[in-house]
């Protein structure tokens, strides 16, 4: 919660603070409403969760009547918490062994640190864990992803440079299963500017696992880069086009007073936010909670 509160200091002093200055003290005219628009189009929330908002609070001071602008804040936390729509059981691992992951999202959004903190996270919780090094256009990427899994004691399966994504896919996959493995995490890579090769080259990965394990993937992490905002949310559409996804990973709320971009997601995606990421070290990878989230961007 500490990690949370910390890194998420700027979107809660431009979120947060300035709709806390807004509620003090003011009359509740159309200037207000007004006002509420432009603090969250600002924070770039997008025009319909802007507009939902903007409505529920609205109602809410309507029926309930707050006297005080701390009731209203109470008000809006509720209404925020409820956007999110958290899955009731967020078990992470599925009971088929090995469990495979696939990384998927643009390139720079924290795909190959996601999945070196993830494999970290699932080793100290006892798992036996293997990582994929399948984001090969991306040299850097595989040496990255071999750090991660050297700090952590986990092996990574890699070819050489410019292999097939999907033949290191399937290498891991039956490293997994030779292995006794419990998770296998596959990166990806994620060039965006041909957008059918990404489709196919990622669709050719899922067809590879499902050739092992008809199942799977068992969950599809797609990365979100919080400081890219809306237009993260539009280029993170393409995924939903090319694969299942699972759930989302949003990253770098600390480096960003655009945090705000977490209240769009389950309307704008129709998927659930499962982990959020604060930072570039391995403890900054947080479960994601959407009550200690609003606590930490309105203050
Ligand atoms: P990829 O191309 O999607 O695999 O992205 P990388 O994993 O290489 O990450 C791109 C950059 O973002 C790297 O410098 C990471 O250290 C950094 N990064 C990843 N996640 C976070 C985060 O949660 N917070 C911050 N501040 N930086 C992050």
């Amino acid at each position: 919660w500490n990690r949370l509160k910390e890194g998420m200091s700027r979107t809660r002093n431009n979120l947060g603070g300035r709709l806390r200055a807004l509620f003090h003290g003011k009359e509740w005219d159309d200037n207000l409403w007004e006002e509420l628009e432009e603090i969250l189009y600002e924070a770039d929330l997008g025009v319909d969760t802007i507009e939902y908002l903007t409505a529920a609070l609205r109602e809410a001071v309507r029926t309930r009547r707050p006297r005080h602008a701390d009731d209203v804040m109470d008000l809006l936390r509720e209404i925020m918490v409820d956007l999110f729509d958290v899955p009731s059981d967020p078990s992470l691992l599925d009971p088929q062994r090995p469990s495979i992951w696939l990384m998927v999202g643009v390139n720079g959004t924290g795909k190959t640190t996601t999945a070196g903190k993830f494999a970290a996270l699932m080793k100290r919780q006892g798992y036996q864990v293997i990582l994929g090094a399948a984001d090969t256009f991306r040299a850097a990427a595989v040496e990255q992803l071999q750090e991660w899994g050297v700090r952590s004691g986990v092996e990574v399966v890699r070819q050489a440079p410019g292999a097939d994504s999907a033949a290191v896919a399937y290498d891991t996959v039956q490293a997994a299963i030779a292995r006794s493995k419990d998770l296998a995490i596959i990166d990806t890579a994620g060039r965006l500017h041909n957008k059918t090769n990404l489709m196919q080259e990622l669709q050719k990965v899922v067809r590879v696992i499902q050739r092992e394990r008809p199942q799977a993937p068992h969950q599809v992490w797609l990365v979100i880069d919080a400081t890219t905002g809306q237009n993260g949310l539009a280029q993170a559409q393409v995924f939903l086009e090319a694969v299942k996804v699972t759930g989302i990973v949003l990253t770098k709320l600390d480096g960003t007073a655009k945090g705000g971009i977490a209240l769009s997601i389950k309307r704008q995606l129709g998927l659930p936010i499962r982990f959020v990421g604060v930072g570039e070290k391995v403890e900054d990878l947080l479960p994601f909670d959407a009550d200690s989230y609003v606590r930490a961007i309105l203050g």
